[in-house]
């Protein structure tokens, strides 16, 4: 059993020195108590930057008019993992703009390719869609579903235009999983205005939700945004809200998101590994691509394959050779239907 009885407070989110590294090293000790060295290390493709929502911290919003949109070929990008995918990665993450048209179109085949081809575990990102498309993407062997609260508070959520309304984003969080989908959220540390409690309050929605999974992003103020002039958020607030998510969750899914290498060059992405994260990401997107996946700036800190692999070895950690689907599966409590006969046969 996982110890959830950590309660997040207002000195771990403001550690600094002394306390900051204790916080730290409790919340690797959880992560490797539960899930020794392994890191998951999954690929992500960005198949489509157009997208119908509006929110004030990312570039791809739909008023941004500067952005040159594309979809793929879910061809071209079935090719590429297919055949060119690096060894480590045991799952891939298909993400897009909410872009009903690419999750139909793009990814729902692509997801259908990869069931046919490969055993990767298959997670998207693809924002509010209807509970008939999201059957359809679980038909065709997606198992996880990443959508992010992004921040609790429904004046603020809306004052960021975050997508639709909160009340609306944590439905359709409660439907993915009462669905079958292993469901991973997250929250943006360091909004204009965001404060301690804010902080807090991030936490303990997280903590209702049904999730396998959530993370912690360092808010970037993004070039192409209404927000390009804000101040950018303090690193060690968003590490240490991760810290204090793994001691209140042990068992959860916590990657260490590319964003904060951008909050901290060169640094940011290693902390997150040693402030409890044990997934990673590699970039896959085909490179004439990469550059109009805008969610914060156009130079964006890429994570390859090499950089990963390093990151993992400098932190003493290996890729797990168990995909994070299979994992999550293995997680699941087994149907009525197959427990008796299987525990039957476990008692002879
Ligand atoms: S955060 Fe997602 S939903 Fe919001 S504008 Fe960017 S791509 Fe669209």
């Amino acid at each position: 059993m996982s110890d959830c009885s950590f309660i997040p407070t207002a000195p771990a989110i403001e550690a600094t020195g002394a306390a900051q590294e204790e916080l730290h090293l409790r919340a690797v000790t959880a992560t490797r108590a539960h899930f020794g060295n392994r890191v998951f290390v999954r690929a992500v493709v960005e198949a489509s930057n157009y997208c119908r929502q509006n929110c004030a911290y990312c570039g791809m919003r739909r008023d941004n008019r500067s952005l040159a949109r594309f979809r793929a070929e879910a061809d071209q990008l079935a090719g590429l993992l297919i055949h060119h995918r690096p060894e480590s990665v045991t799952d891939v993450n298909i993400q897009t703009g909410e872009d009903p048209v690419a999750a139909r179109e793009v990814v729902l085949p692509l997801v259908r390719t990869l069931r046919r081809e490969t055993s990767l575990g298959i997670s998207v990102c693809l924002g509010n869609l209807g509970p008939a498309l999201y059957a359809e993407l679980q038909e065709a062997g997606a198992t996880t579903y990443i959508m992010k609260f992004e921040m609790a508070g429904p004046a603020r959520y809306e004052r960021f235009h975050a997508p639709g309304t909160l009340a609306n984003r944590i439905r359709h969080i409660r439907m993915l999983a009462d669905s079958g989908w292993n469901v991973s959220s997250g929250f943006i540390a360091g909004l204009p205005g965001q404060t301690t409690p804010d902080l807090l309050t991030n936490l303990a929605l997280s903590k209702t939700l049904p999730l396998s999974g959530c993370s912690v992003s360092p808010f970037i103020p993004g070039d192409e945004t209404p927000l390009r002039d804000a101040a950018g958020s303090d690193v060690n607030r968003t590490l240490n809200s991760m810290a204090a998510m793994r001691l209140m969750r042990p068992d959860w899914v916590i990657p260490s998101v590319s964003a904060l290498n951008l909050a901290q060059p060169g640094q940011g992405y290693r902390r997150g590994l040693r402030t409890g994260a044990n997934l990673v990401t590699i970039n896959l997107t085909p490179e004439e691509m990469r550059g109009n996946y805008l969610l914060y700036k156009r130079d964006r800190f890429i994570m390859t394959e090499e950089r990963i692999l390093g990151a993992i070895e400098s932190e003493g950690l290996t890729p797990s050779t168990q995909s994070l689907a299979d994992y999550l599966q293995s997680r699941r409590p087994m149907p009525e239907a197959r427990r008796e006969p299987e525990l039957a046969a476990a008692q002879g």
